[in-house]
């Protein structure tokens, strides 16, 4: 784990009368902030996504939310977007503290192995590495560098009071919000929108400054869902989008499009660096990110990223895992 840098204060953003931005530090190289979502809802207020959890993590919180005039003992329910740390990290506390009701994805426990038991999580994250051909010098220094860290930033697994699913309404101030279903990022996965004043929280389906990214290993394809939940989602109309990180921004349709793009970049590039031949998942994220930067903190990622698009390609029957092959290799058909 990267050294935690000195915690940042939270700032708070009013966007809409009864809708804060309440902007969470986050302790990760490259993706400093997250964003919670307070709407008021009565007397208190519904927070959508929590922030990641971990010491000092609910006050930080408590500190964002008395920027809007709130505490968190005025949180009436926590609504996930998705299960992701960032996101469904500090639930647990809040919902203790607030003594409200949880509202998640029902696919929401491939998170859980991480919270249950972090040793064994690294173990398996070693093992698809190993597998996928990362070199096990490389696989000696990640071990070493994350072994002992018992912050997984989630403070606890709690099981959702609801399962949000399409049908399941959420109530605030702002009107009532529809539930749609968008896994690919994460299986768990939703967007909340709001039809009359056409809004949307977006979680990390869709950002201002396109980023993909797929969970990879809890369902057959997250890139093919992926797409599927922007389709899912382009029908609806939305005037502004309220996303887990960055400003808030007008345009989904060109998020869409240049996420659309990216795939299709990627899957580009994934045929480029099979087309001399049969290659493991991480010779080929060798080739997209360049060599030199194989020890940087976005090679682990990458690799999930090149993991899911070989599962969707196989399944389209673009590439084939070649047998008997350990590290696996893959070829073009
Ligand atoms: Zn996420
Ligand atoms: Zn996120």
């Amino acid at each position: 784990m990267e050294p935690t840098p000195k915690a940042a204060a939270p700032r708070t953003e009013r966007i809409l009368p009864g809708i804060w931005r309440l902007r969470l530090p986050l302790p990760w190289p490259g993706v400093p902030h997250g964003n919670a979502w307070a709407l008021s809802a009565g007397d208190g207020i519904v927070l959508f996504d929590t922030g990641m959890g971990g010491n000092g993590r609910l006050r930080q919180l408590d500190l964002a939310l008395a920027q809007a005039g709130f505490g968190v003992e005025d949180v009436s329910l926590v609504v996930c977007t998705h299960s992701h740390t960032d996101h469904y990290g500090l639930a647990a506390s809040i919902v203790d503290a607030a003594g409200c009701e949880l509202w998640m994805h029902p696919a929401w426990e491939h998170v859980r192995l991480l919270a249950d038991d972090p040793a064994a999580a690294l173990e398996q994250r070693l093992e698809v590495a190993r597998q996928s051909g990362v070199p096990p010098v490389a696989l000696a220094r990640y071990r070493e560098s994350r072994s002992g860290d018992e912050e997984t930033g989630i403070d606890a697994i709690r099981v959702p009071d609801r399962e949000l699913a399409p049908g399941v309404e959420v109530e605030t101030d702002h009107g009532v919000w529809q539930v749609h279903e968008t896994p690919g990022h994460a299986p768990s996965h939703v967007v909340l929108h709001q039809p009359e004043s056409k809004l949307m929280i977006t979680g990390d389906h869709l950002l201002g400054r396109t980023v993909l990214f797929f969970d990879y290993g809890h369902s057959p394809d997250p890139v093919g869902e992926f797409l599927t939940s922007l389709s899912e989602v382009e029908p609806l109309e939305v005037e502004l989008c309220l996303p887990g990180h960055g400003r808030p921004f007008r345009d989904p349709e060109n998020k869409i499009a240049e996420a659309r793009r990216q795939v299709e970049e990627l899957r580009g590039k994934v045929r480029a660096a099979l087309a001399d031949g049969e290659q493991t998942a991480f010779a080929i994220v060798a080739e997209i990110l360049g060599r030199e930067n194989l020890d940087g903190p976005a090679s682990a990622w990458v690799l999930q990223i090149v993991l899911s698009f070989l599962d969707h390609m196989a399944l389209a029957g673009e590439v084939v895992a070649v047998d008997g092959t350990d590290p696996q290799r893959w070829a073009l058909t």
